[in-house]
């Protein structure tokens, strides 16, 4: 899963859904705390990137967000 390409912040899934490398950079909509790694769709470690559910075949920043975050549940 390391070896995954990165999301580009210009791929046009990651444009649609407002991703972002750097959850301090989403916005209004974005909760506070609210990070890829903390993601249900998110399946990678708590650091680096990982794969999220989202967007196959590719990783995602653990820090970063997009707005279909959705916390994991306990
Ligand atoms: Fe990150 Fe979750 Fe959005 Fe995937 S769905 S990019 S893991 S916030």
């Amino acid at each position: 899963a390391a070896d995954l390409p990165h999301v580009a912040e210009s791929d046009p899934t990651a444009k649609a859904l407002g991703y972002v490398e750097d959850a301090g950079r989403g916005g209004a909509k974005r909760k506070a705390g609210d990070v890829c790694s903390n993601c249900q769709f998110y399946t990678g470690g708590p650091s680096g990137y990982g794969p999220c559910q989202l967007f196959p075949g590719k990783s995602v920043n653990a820090k970063g967000w997009c707005v279909s975050h959705a916390a994991k549940k306990a």
